[in-house]
This record gives C-alpha cells, structure tokens and sequence, in this order.
C-alpha cells in the first residue's frame, strides 16, 4: 500500500514537472533574461553611496524620493507582418529595439517592459528641446505592415491603455504624439491612416480648430509655428510632410497651401 502511495505520489510529482516545462512558453528564457537585467539594474538604484558618479563627497542619504516618470507616448507602426514577428524581434537581443507595449490586430496587448524602465523605440530623435525621448518616454508599437488601416480592435485596446498610462503619470495631452513626429527625417509611422483625429477627441494629442473665417496674420511663420508646437525644422520639407501626414492625412506632401496654413496657425495658438 505504502509501496503504491509512494509511486502515485512520485507520479503527480513527474507530471507536474512535465506540465511545467511545457507550459513555459517559446519566451520562457527571454524572460528569465529580462529578470535578470532588471535585478542588475536594482542593484545599480541599491547603491549607496553611487559608485558611478561624484562619490569623492560625503553620502548623506535623502529620505524622500521615488521612481522618475514618464512623460511622453510615443505611438508606432511595427512594419512588420505580425504580432508574432514583433514579438521575436524584440526578444533577440541582435536587434537593439524593443518598446513597452504591442498591440495586435485582434486588440491584444503584450506589456514587454515595465513603464519605469527605458524602451529602445525612438533612435536618433527630438521633440522641442528633448532629445533623449526613450529616457522619458512610454513606447507602443501597433502590428502594421506600414500601409494598411489600423483595426478597430486596436484603437480600442490603444485608447484603454493610454487612459491608465495618463492618469498613472499625470502625462500631458499635448505629449501624445508619434514616431514620425520626433523623426521626421527618418519615420513616417504611424502611418497616414492612423486616426489622429480619435485620439484628440478623446484626450490623447492636440487638434486644431474650425478655420472656417480664420485669417492668417501676414507676418505668421510657418517654421517657427511647427518649432514651437515641438517639431526639428532642420529638414524643413520633413517637418512639413509630417505635419501634413498627421494632421490632414495627406502623405509626401512638403508644401503648405493657404488652407495648410490656416490649420497650422490654430494649432499653434492651443501652445500659446
Ligand atoms: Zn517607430
């Protein structure tokens, strides 16, 4: 009897292994790797006093302080041709790009890396001033080949997320904004469907107005009305191509007409 408990018993344990071992996933060690890094990085906020920095001074340890915060959304099209696909490439470290969300076309969200943590989604880029994006920034990268509609599915589970990500960290409506915003030069995405308008209407970027009896004053600046909303004006004709790609949903454009410019003129006024 006791012989049969045992083997029984040995059994269940044998079968839980097994279970285990399968139900790890295709990410099992990916993720182990992502612990690991991030304990590293604990240890390195641990430090006291700070190996890394002015440690030639006396430590005096302050007793109030918390986790920086990000201030930013940047939005993506994944150009790529499945969640899948994103998914593996942003869990092979060769790549050296990953972001913190994806959203597939069914409206799934995959969280890849804790908000507090820097993502590698923005590359060379510069929004007014800032030029260290991933450092304050929320990437979320939408599965999009680069020029078909984005679904329904999407933009729903995108409004939800970006509705916890505002409230949880008091971000701006006016820094919600997209990849090819802060580089013009280099991106395009999300790409001219995206429904801007959408998120605007809902808290999530800044729109312009009715320019129906609007008159553009004479001595108005188209670049430095773009510059001041946040856009790099070195490559003027990109800024212009994608301010007209996001606002008007009109691709390769890098010319304003005088409706172009009414419209540019009641955006900037709303950064007045
Ligand atoms: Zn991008």
């Amino acid at each position: 009897m006791t012989f049969f408990k045992s083997f029984y018993a040995l059994l269940l344990l044998v079968s839980v292994i097994i279970y285990l071992g399968c139900s790890r996933g295709p990410y099992a060690s990916t993720n182990k790797s992502y612990k690991k890094q991030a304990k590293a990085f604990a240890n390195i906020i641990k430090q006291a006093p700070v190996k890394d920095s002015f440690s030639s001074v006396p430590w005096v340890g302050t007793t109030n302080f918390n986790l920086r915060k990000p201030n930013f959304v940047i939005i993506h099209h994944t150009a790529q041709n499945s969640c899948d696909q994103t998914l593996k490439t942003f869990t092979l470290p060769r790549t050296q790009v990953s972001a913190h969300y994806v959203i597939c076309k069914d409206g799934i969200i995959h969280h890849m890396l804790n908000d507090y943590l820097r993502a590698w989604h923005g590359g060379v880029a510069r929004w007014g001033n800032n030029t260290d994006i991933n450092s304050s920034s929320i990437g979320i990268e939408i599965d999009n080949n680069g020029f078909e509609p984005f679904t329904n599915q999407q933009i729903n589970s995108l409004l939800a997320l970006l509705s916890s990500l505002k409230r949880a960290y008091v971000i701006p409506t006016a820094n919600f904004i997209g990849h090819a915003d802060i580089a013009p030069t280099r991106k395009n995405d999300p790409n001219v469907n995206f429904p801007w308008k959408i998120l605007a209407d809902s808290g999530y970027g800044v729109w312009w107005s009715d320019t129906a009896g609007v008159t553009v004053p004479q001595d108005f600046n188209n670049l430095q009305a773009l510059r001041i909303i946040g856009y790099d004006i070195k490559d003027s004709a990109a800024a212009i191509q994608s301010f007209k790609r996001k606002f008007e949903q009109i691709d390769k454009s890098a010319f304003l007409t005088e409706e172009d410019r009414k419209i540019l003129f009641t955006l900037y006024q709303k950064y007045q």
